[in-house]
């Protein structure tokens, strides 16, 4: 059935040559699509009263001409009308530029309403419209639109205009009665009028809360519709864990889990039992014991008979969580293995051999678990840890390595509510929102770069401690365009410094990977006491001596990127501390150092980072997978978020969704994304 709103633009009277053009440019192909472009701003004629007004701010008032309005010329054709307004107890300077006409329509005493911009100091106005008489309220608001070509916002409003006259009954609703009388919501055709015709700003909100509502609606519909067919279509495997042997392993651990590892080993051990295939995000703080629950997930896999896998996205963190697998695993009889590109020829082919024969247990490794060549026997639970790390594509691949598996991704960037029921929304979500006891906060310092020599004397207090010290900067090497540290040179530095004293190694991204192994192991094991690196020693890595983290030019790194260079140190019993050093120059820049220094929770940070940087840029440009939304703001608008996840959740899961006609336009919506006939799946 096709509706008239999907006529072509043309159809409107006036709509065609240049302006289909100019309209076909902003994707405006269609009658709907026409009305569906929504003003980004409102031009605002609502009386002010200028004691609250701010200078600068565009105000509209009304008052009485209290002086004759004086016409003056200068330079060419360019004039200056000016007269005296009484507004309330305010008597103010209009001034109009280039407006002579004005002259002989002004007169003192007469009542005029004036829209301009307030001078607070001057007192002045300078006007840019002129109504005469009383102020009129029909005329509160102004939509703006953006516009392209030779199409202006005037020529805009005016077939948006035509097209709601000719079209304005046609328009459908696609909310449920129900949902719209629960939130009060107005009608779909009647909230577009008011977008694009409002009589005051009450008209505006009412309008936008329908379509934000609207928005996550069904983009959560989607979401939980991919989950449901997720579910329905994996032939999970139904894994059969030994109970007591797994109860027999996690006292054996030398530690008592905390009460929210408890829990999220309950949610991933109900998962992998269930025959649905498990699909789960575990979050949890730096040093919140995420690598703990993932060892008993294995352990439960290999106890059911199945062999696992724990992908990692760098060469130093495979050795390091390797190294911390096997000596919890290899105790109760499990085998592991590693891969990473440096096992090569004959080892390499050994081991791939074992893999395939089932006699090894557990493989850890990089994106080199993906190969082709590499094969298991029996794969039955994937793990990934810092899983934005990798491609959707990547994920993808491991996923279809064995028959279903079961699938956990770890990730220690905690991720804001808001985006993870966006981005992960069509994942089950874990969180360990709670740290092992004992721990000691990490003492966090912002300091300006000219305070180094004190820091230095700081640091060396440490190492004379016997600790160990990370020194971190922003770029490799000298750079002709940024003034930013690099770590070849404050390497050499520090050499200099320590002489004698403590040794210093270096770490980067270009070093071949055999030389960062032989340096981290070096660094783990304490014959360097100070490491000099760049971010690549961001994530996961663990030497629990380090009690020292100095950060060069820490304004440069976003509040997350922070906290997990942070997270280096603290790990083991000793106070430990971080040191940014930073000259922010905006005000942005010093409160993002104050938050640091504030606050060690994870989950804080990230709402803040969200919030200063915007859903966009929080997981940076290129994998971020946050969606667009015309209408709504994932951040100011996270409530209406959260109250269209669960309504969609529910809908969902309800049986009167997939047959009452009252869901049909939901349902048509699905049917139109294609997720219900499996597709879209990643
Ligand atoms: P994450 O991977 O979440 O950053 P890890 O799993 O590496 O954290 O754990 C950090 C440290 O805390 C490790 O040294 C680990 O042995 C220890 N740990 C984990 N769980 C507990 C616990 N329940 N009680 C005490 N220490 C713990
Ligand atoms: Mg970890």
């Amino acid at each position: 059935m096709i509706s008239h709103l999907e006529d072509p633009i043309t159809a409107i009277k006036g709509i065609g040559g240049e302006t289909e053009t100019s309209l076909n440019e902003i994707n405006i192909y269609t009658v709907s699509d026409l009305m569906e472009h929504l003003p980004y701003r409102y031009e605002d004629y609502r009386l002010k009263d200028l004691e609250t007004t701010k200078h600068e701010e565009k105000v509209t008032v009304e008052g009485k001409i209290h002086s004759q309005p004086t016409l003056g010329y200068f330079g060419r054709k360019k004039s200056r009308l000016t007269f005296k307004l009484l507004v309330g107890r305010y008597l103010i300077t209009v001034t109009y530029f280039n407006q002579p006409y004005l002259k002989n329509k002004l007169n003192i005493n007469d009542i005029v309403t004036v829209t301009g911009k307030w001078d607070r100091h001057r007192q002045s106005i300078s006007g840019s419209e002129c109504q005469l008489g009383p102020y009129r309220k029909e005329k509160e608001f102004e939509p703006v639109y953006s516009t392209r070509g030779s199409l202006t916002v005037k020529g805009l409003r005016r077939f948006i205009a035509k097209a709601f006259s000719q079209y304005g009954e046609h328009i459908e609703e696609n909310l449920p009665q129900q949902v719209l009388d629960k939130y009060k919501l107005p009608l779909r055709k009647d909230a577009l009028r008011r977008m694009h015709f409002p009589l005051s700003a009450n008209d505006v909100k009412q309008a936008r809360r329908r379509f934000v509502y609207e928005e996550f609606l069904f983009f959560q519909l989607k979401m939980q519709a991919i989950r449901k067919v997720q579910r329905e279509q994996s032939r999970g495997i139904q894994q059969s864990y030994k109970l007591d042997r797994l109860k027999g392993f996690i006292e054996s651990l030398p530690f008592p889990l905390t009460n929210a590892q408890k829990r999220v080993v309950n949610e991933i051990l109900a998962d992998m039992k269930s025959p649905y295939r498990m699909n789960r995000l575990l979050q949890g703080d730096v040093g919140s014991g995420k690598t703990a629950v993932a060892v008993i997930a294995l352990f439960a896999s290999i106890s059911a008979g199945y062999q696992g896998a724990f992908m990692v996205p760098t060469e130093i963190l495979a050795e390091q969580h390797g190294a911390s697998l096997q000596a919890m695993l290899d105790p109760a009889g499990l085998k592991t293995a590693l891969l990473t590109s440096s096992v090569k020829g004959k080892k390499r082919r050994e081991l791939l051999h074992a893999l395939q024969d089932g006699e090894i247990d557990i493989l850890i490794g990089t994106h080199a678990l993906i190969q082709a060549e590499v094969n298991f026997n029996n794969l039955g639970l994937v793990i990934t840890d810092e899983q934005h790390r990798f491609g959707v594509e990547q994920r993808r691949v491991l996923r279809e390595k064995g028959e279903s598996p079961d699938v956990l991704f770890m990730t220690a960037t905690p991720i804001p509510r808001t985006l993870a029921i966006t981005v992960f929304g069509e994942m089950d979500v874990s969180v360990i929102d709670e740290m092992p006891a004992g721990r000691k906060t990490i003492e966090t310092f912002w300091a300006k770069h000219e305070m180094l020599d004190r820091i230095l004397g700081f640091v060396e207090k440490e190492l004379r401690q016997g600790r160990q010290a990370y020194v971190i900067c922003p770029l490799i090497e000298e750079s002709e365009k940024l003034d930013l540290q690099n770590v070849l040179d404050v390497h050499a530095a520090m050499t200099q410094y320590f002489d004698g004293r403590f040794r210093v190694g270096l770490m980067h991204g270009r070093l071949p990977s055999d030389e960062k192994d032989v340096v981290m192991k070096e660094f783990s094991q304490n014959d360097l006491q100070v490491l000099v690196s760049t971010t690549v020693v961001e994530v996961g890595v663990n030497v629990p001596n380090a009690t020292v983290m100095v950060i060069y030019d820490a304004e440069r790194f976003g509040l997350a990127q922070l906290h997990q260079l942070r997270g280096r140190v603290g790990r083991g019993s000793e106070q430990s501390y971080c040191i940014m050093l930073a000259d922010p120059k905006s005000e942005l820049g010093k409160e993002r150092m104050k938050i640091m220094t504030e606050t060690n929770d994870g989950f804080v940070l990230s709402e803040k980072d969200l919030e200063l940087r915007g859903p966009g840029d929080f997981f940076g440009k290129k994998q971020s997978g946050v969606p667009e939304f015309k209408v709504a703001d994932m951040v100011h608008d996270y409530r209406a978020l959260e109250v269209a996840r669960d309504d969609a959740a529910k809908l969902i899961a309800s049986e009167s969704f997939w047959k009452d006609p009252e869901y049909l336009s939901l349902r048509n919506y699905l049917e139109q994304t294609g997720v219900l006939n499996g597709d879209k799946l990643d």
